[in-house]
């Protein structure tokens, strides 16, 4: 696969350099571009770096931009721009809105970190989406004179949103990572869900499997034996030649019994 990246825009304070605000779009073009270009390589994508840092005019940096971009066959150009203009999120730019699976993925995967997902739009009239051979998508990340947009950006960071158009480009969707208090908090409930299976299944065996008691001794619970030693001692319960016989149910009757003979006598 190979795909032409372009960082927008000329360099900070140069003709042809972008939007500024709360952020300069040609500084943070070129954060976002390269570390996406890198992420690319890291992932086996042969890249073009279509960026053009200085021209005399906005059109010959368009012009040159696009030459770069059609000097090879690409199997996808994109462009990296920032917005203006007070809105919130990130929008692309395609040939006619073509909703093609990447560029609904940037849209998508820059979601998944926190920005308004403003859909496909109609690039046909700009330059580098319509001047380009290749399939051709232009990012507007997000707004840099929104100051909402601009926190996301620097607390999200630009290794993250470079991996989230890089997936994208890629052709995948980005997990989404868990943060670690999420991450401590589903492995409380794991630990919490699988202590009640422990007592759920200690339950069915003890039901499974009933204790029984033959003799007043020290297996016989506490809470049982004066009362059992009582109906023993009143011939209330006789055991065989094998001991008592007595399980849990037949341990509470004699509480009961003993209890309720306690009553009378009062
Ligand atoms: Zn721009």
């Amino acid at each position: 696969m190979i795909v032409g990246i372009n960082c927008g825009h000329t360099v900070s304070g140069s003709i042809g350099s972008g939007a500024v605000g709360y952020l300069k779009e040609s500084d943070e073009t070129r954060v976002i571009g390269y570390r996406l270009m890198d992420y690319l390589r890291s992932r086996g994508v042969t890249v073009v770096d279509c960026t053009n840092d200085y021209a005399s005019t906005v059109s010959e940096n368009l012009s040159r931009i696009v030459a770069m971009a059609n000097a090879q066959p690409l199997d996808l150009f994109v462009s990296i721009h920032f917005n203006s203009g007070g809105g919130r999120g990130t929008e692309v730019f395609t040939y006619n809105a073509e909703k093609f699976k990447q560029a609904e993925l940037v849209c998508e995967n820059m979601a998944k970190l926190g920005f308004v997902n403003r859909g496909i739009k109609d690039g046909s009239n700009l330059y580098v989406v319509h001047r380009t051979n290749a399939r051709a998508m232009l990012v507007e990340v997000c707004f840099v004179d929104t100051k909402s947009d601009v926190d996301l950006y620097n607390s999200v960071g630009a290794d993250a949103i470079a991996k989230a158009i890089g997936d994208a480009i890629i052709g995948e969707k980005m997990e989404e990572e868990l943060t670690m208090s999420q991450y401590e908090e589903l492995k409380g409930l794991i630990a919490n869900q699988s202590a009640r299976v422990d007592v759920l299944q200690n339950e069915v065996y003890k039901l499974e499997n009933p204790m029984i008691y033959n003799y007043i001794d020290s297996n016989m619970p506490e809470w049982a034996r004066e009362a059992v030693q009582w109906c023993v001692d009143n011939g209330i319960v006789v055991g065989t030649g094998d001991g008592l016989n007595l399980d849990d149910m037949k341990l509470w009757t004699c509480v009961i019994i003993y209890r309720l003979a306690a009553n009378l006598n009062k």
